[in-house]
């Protein structure tokens, strides 16, 4: 996942993170980093050309992001993640949810999640390829 640079300048890293942590989630590796255009480029590839891209880039490579590795006990870290973030929008993500508590308008809702089992693969070797 990541803590996107919204979540960083707001001073919402503690809070964000005390959520997977009470969740029981463990952390496998944390780093705080700017994100570089190529570097968003490819992680958003499925997005290109859509009209939110531009902003989306705009807003990730505006300051550091905090980066994590996740790990849950079963197989669906991916779903429990997710599910803990809220939907894509945070005007409407329901209340409990870490989008629909903290955050307000697109894209700025504050957390990356992968997407699925193989994403979370992909996108560890992308940001941790020493994990790898
Ligand atoms: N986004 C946006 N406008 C939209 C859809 C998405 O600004 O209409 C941004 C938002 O920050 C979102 C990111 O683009 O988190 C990636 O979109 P996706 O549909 O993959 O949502 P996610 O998987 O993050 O819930
Ligand atoms: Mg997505």
């Amino acid at each position: 996942m990541i803590l996107k640079p919204d979540a960083v300048a707001r001073g919402l890293v503690g809070e964000i993170l005390a959520r997977f942590e009470r969740k029981g989630l463990s952390f496998v590796a944390v780093d705080l980093r700017t994100l570089d255009d190529a570097t968003l480029r490819a992680h958003y590839a499925e997005h290109a050309g859509k009209p939110f891209l531009e902003p989306l880039v705009a807003l990730m490579s505006s300051g550091p992001s905090l980066l994590a590795v996740l790990e849950g006990p079963g197989e669906d870290t991916v779903g429990i993640v997710r599910n803990l973030l809220g939907a894509t929008d945070p005007a409407s993500a329901a209340p409990g949810t870490i989008r629909g508590d903290l955050g307000l308008a697109l894209p700025a809702n504050l957390v990356h999640g992968s997407d699925s089992p193989a994403t979370a693969a992909a996108e560890i070797a992308r940001f941790f390829p020493a994990l790898g």
